[in-house]
């Protein structure tokens, strides 16, 4: 096994300039020493070189003295502790001196002019360019044949945006497809279908290329490359979380000032993307380390410290389903040694805790009651439409089901097998637009086996290159037809209850109402068989208040719709439903997505629980050794608005857990350690079943269990 294969417990160091000024080896590995940390990850270089060396063109960090070697200093001060030293690379672009010098090497615009980097006035390469590829192999060599480093790690890979027309691109292109790259034409357009798929296959060939160079010096030498989280926007560059596959450890990026923070109303994430992230890195490859990029100063505003408790629950969030860390700093030689040192030591604890008990937790894979279908292509087309509707669907759902504590994670599209769908009791397809005939024939054969389906909006509407059909590729799945004819049901839009002693509305007041609240857009469809829970109303318009009716309420499109294909148990919403728990958040949508995944289920969770809304549950198993589980809880809190600043005691609260196994053979609780007096108040086993219930008592901010059954 090696050591990538392990835990990883990271630290990185992003060195400004200045940073090398009196740098202290020896500092930064007491700071290891007490956070608990394993790697190091610290700058070699590429725009900014942090160590003597002779590829050209080089460009030396200028506060590097002659003779100074801090990559010899830290490989050594690091190795005397078996910690490990990992090196940060980046090729995204140099400075338009050494551009001059070379500017052949570098993607160009079709006027041959320089494809620049952001505003940072850096020249980008491209996939297929001298600089990223040639020059950047001989960098490789050069940096591992001089310090015994034990990994390279590639930043900012997605280095070339939209089309390159420098002369190795068109002579490439034109010999791989027998066509010009296309000129005047807007990148997102049809027109680039082809290019884009042509410039996903290089961004992989050159991942490659600077893998089996890192591969060349052992395999016990490690690469991977910063990719983001499952939203993120590859369109323009050809590179997204599924470029994973070639890393030795799959990492995602993941702050909690990250993915929302553009957004200056909500510059903090979801505490649950945390975890969320981590579920998605998992089911990219569950064999792999999954580290959560993360950091304790956060990645926006560097120079102070992110919110401390809630970077603390961000933490443990991530570690309840799994994750190994990436602590990554942005300035001063370690986070003790900085303009804000408040959060140094914050991973102190979650470190310790993994640290502590990495044979039980090396390994754990979230347990997936429901499955989360994640189309790539989907999210492709969102991303080029700038259409929030398919990232607020997956958000939505996950709201639904962190909230109730059910076991969930990720299927993603691009190894669908019988085998990988067989194994989820529910398969969600949250607005899944895009699935190509194959994705399509695999979902159908996994209902028609017995299999439940939860589906939203324009699920199968389109071809895997985002072309619309004319009707839903699943509509016998679904039992309903499109009409072709959506509506704006944002404002003023109800749905009318026709069942209402339907599973699907139980707990909801039925008995109390005719509507329940509409959103969004709705499509509308035409039954062919099944049962039509609640129906579409057209707009009943709020003003002028005398007006406030409408002469028809009740139509035939059904809203909420179930279905029986083959032997399984279809849901359908033609509307916006798991979006709208996110973006609107009205119980009526919870509740009627949380009812259906009740109805789809054929036995209890693998997890009940009476825990609030404001714990969350994190349940996993362990792939290689059959009968090991951890089940953890995180208090999120409640103060009602972001951001949490003070945590409160979490209640204690029964859990109630199914397991295939037979007897238990030990529980205990693994943090926090010892004080954790959990209480087994029931076990009983029958028909192959273990049922098992724990009084769980209150707790800070985290608590864990180990189970062991056979
Ligand atoms: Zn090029």
């Amino acid at each position: 096994m090696h050591w990538y294969q392990k835990q990883l417990r990271m630290l990185q160091t992003v060195l400004r300039e200045i940073d090398i000024i009196n740098y202290d080896a020896k500092a930064v590995v007491e700071y290891m020493k007490k956070s608990n940390s394993n790697v190091l990850v610290v700058n070699a270089g590429g725009i900014v070189d942090f160590f003597h060396h002779e590829t050209e063109p080089s460009h030396g960090n200028p506060f590097m003295k002659e003779g100074q070697e801090i990559l010899a200093d830290i490989c050594r001060e690091c190795h005397s502790n078996d910690f490990r030293v990992i090196t940060r690379i980046d090729f995204r672009g140099a400075q338009k001196y050494r551009y001059e010098a070379h500017p052949d090497w570098f993607a160009a615009n079709p006027d041959g002019s320089p494809k620049l980097w952001g505003q940072t006035g850096l020249c980008s390469p491209c996939y297929l360019s001298e600089y990223a590829n040639g020059h950047a192999v001989r960098f490789v060599k050069n940096l591992m044949g001089k310090f015994p480093i034990d990994g390279i790690w590639e930043n900012s890979v997605a280095f070339a945006m939209g089309a390159c027309y420098c002369r190795v691109c068109r002579e490439t292109y034109l010999a791989d497809t027998g066509k010009e790259i296309p000129l005047d034409a807007d990148y997102a357009s049809p027109v680039f279908n082809e290019y884009r798929a042509w410039k996903e296959k290089k961004a992989d060939q050159h991942i490659i290329r600077i893998r089996d160079t890192v591969k060349s010096f052992g395999e016990d030498k490690a690469y991977s490359a910063e990719v983001f989280g499952m939203f993120h926007n590859s369109f323009y560059t050809g590179i997204d979380t599924y470029a994973a596959r070639y890393f030795d450890y799959v990492v995602g990026v993941g702050f909690l000032t990250g993915a929302a923070s553009g957004n200056a109303n909500k510059p903090y994430d979801d505490l649950s993307n945390a975890a969320s992230a981590v579920r998605f890195l998992k089911a990219l490859d569950p064999h792999k380390t999954t580290v959560l990029l993360t950091g304790n100063n956060g990645t926006r505003w560097r120079l102070v410290k992110d919110p401390s408790q809630e970077t603390r629950i961000w933490m443990w969030e991530a570690a309840s389903v799994g994750a190994n860390f990436w602590n990554c700093h942005f300035n001063g030689q370690y986070p003790a040694a900085t303009h804000d040192r408040r959060n140094a030591y914050i991973e102190t604890d979650v470190y310790t805790y993994l640290k502590n008990n990495e044979a039980l937790i090396q390994g754990q894979i979230p347990v997936t009651d429901v499955g989360i279908y994640f189309s790539k292509a989907s999210k492709d087309k969102a991303n080029i439409e700038r259409d929030e509707s398919y990232g607020n669907a997956i958000k939505g759902l996950e709201a639904a089901l962190v909230d109730n504590h059910i076991p969930y994670g990720f299927i993603t599209d691009n190894d669908l097998t019988p085998e990988k769908l067989a194994s989820y009791s529910i398969l969600c397809l949250p607005n899944a637009m895009c699935l190509s005939d194959q994705q399509v024939e695999a979902i159908k054969g996994y209902v028609e086996k017995g299999g439940s389906l939860l589906a939203s909006y324009k699920t199968s509407l389109f071809d895997e290159n985002g072309n619309q059909r004319l009707d839903f590729a699943l509509k016998d799945v679904f039992g309903l037809s499109y009409t072709g004819i959506e509506k704006d049901t944002s404002f003023d839009c109800y749905q009318m209850l026709r069942m209402p002693a339907h599973e699907i509305t139980a707990g909801m007041d039925a008995d109390k109402t005719i509507y329940f609240i509409n959103g969004g857009n709705t499509l509308l469809c035409s039954a062919m068989d099944g049962e039509t829970v609640c129906t579409y109303v057209p707009i009943i318009p709020n003003q002028y208040p005398e007006q406030a009716w409408i002469r028809i309420t009740e139509t035939q499109f059904p809203t909420v719709f179930t279905h029986k294909y083959g032997k399984g148990k279809v849901v359908y919403f033609s509307n916006q439903m798991d979006a709208l728990v996110y973006t609107n958040g009205h119980e009526d949508y919870f509740n009627l997505v949380f009812n259906s995944l009740k109805y789809l289920r054929k036995e209890k969770w693998s997890l009940e629980t009476d825990a609030s809304d404001s714990v969350h549950a994190g349940f996993t198993k362990d792939l290689k050794s059959a009968g090991h589980y951890i089940l953890s809880f995180v208090n999120v809190g409640s103060s009602g608005r972001r951001t949490i600043r003070r945590l409160n005691e979490a209640q204690g609260f029964t859990a109630a857990l199914r397991l295939p196994a037979k007897d238990l053979v030990s529980v205990k609780a693994i943090y926090p350690s010892p004080k954790g007096d959990m209480t087994l108040i029931g076990s009983e086993s029958s028909d192959g079943q273990l049922a098992l219930r724990l009084q769980i008592p209150p707790f800070k901010e985290f608590l864990a269990i180990a189970i062991e059954v056979s």
